[in-house]
């Protein structure tokens, strides 16, 4: 028998529903990446560091690589949590290049972090809290976009947004606290 015309209308329905089981997943997936980035930042918090938490995934979901802000920890001001997520993720499977993985950050990139993804090149980019200071995926600037550099990754902001900013700003205001005491 001939297919029918309204099979092909049940069809196109029925794909409609995949795109958005799809779409669902991978917002679910995102934070599944930052839950994971956040609890790198909370070891940052624990150590007096400025919390900031990273970790590379591969494309099968496997974390590849993780750090969080070392800063204080190493008197090196290129410590941040991309940097060392990134180093490790590079020597977890042996290469230079993280194309097919994903970059998840609790913070958005500094211009530094930014121009390693760009490196790096990385596949996507998520970051939660966008940082009015030194924001280079939009903010102050946009390094990870930039056209004439030779490689952009996908980037979505504001992924669990506010409980990455809330972790800064409770930071920020316990040094505040003690340093008025
Ligand atoms: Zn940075």
């Amino acid at each position: 028998m001939r297919r029918q015309y309204n099979e092909n209308y049940d069809y196109g329905k029925t794909s409609g529903r995949w795109l958005n089981i799809i779409f669902i997943k991978s917002m679910m997936d995102f934070t599944y990446c930052m839950e994971l980035a956040f609890r790198e930042a909370i070891k940052a918090f624990e150590r007096k560091e400025v919390p900031v938490g990273a970790v590379v995934l591969d494309s099968n979901g496997h974390v590849i690589g993780r750090g969080y802000n070392q800063v204080e920890a190493l008197c090196d001001a290129t410590a941040h949590a991309e940097m060392i997520a990134l180093t490790s993720a590079m020597a977890t499977i042996g290469s230079k290049y993280l194309n097919d993985c994903t970059l998840a950050v609790t913070l958005e990139p500094c211009p530094m972090c930014a121009g390693a993804i760009v490196n790096a090149k990385v596949g996507r980019v998520i970051f939660g809290a966008y940082d009015p200071k030194m924001g280079a995926s939009g903010t102050v600037m946009n390094v990870t976009a930039c056209r004439q550099l030779n490689h952009q990754p996908e980037v979505f902001g504001g992924i669990m947004e506010n409980k990455c900013s809330a972790l800064i700003q409770d930071f920020f205001r316990e040094i505040r606290e003690k340093s008025s005491q």
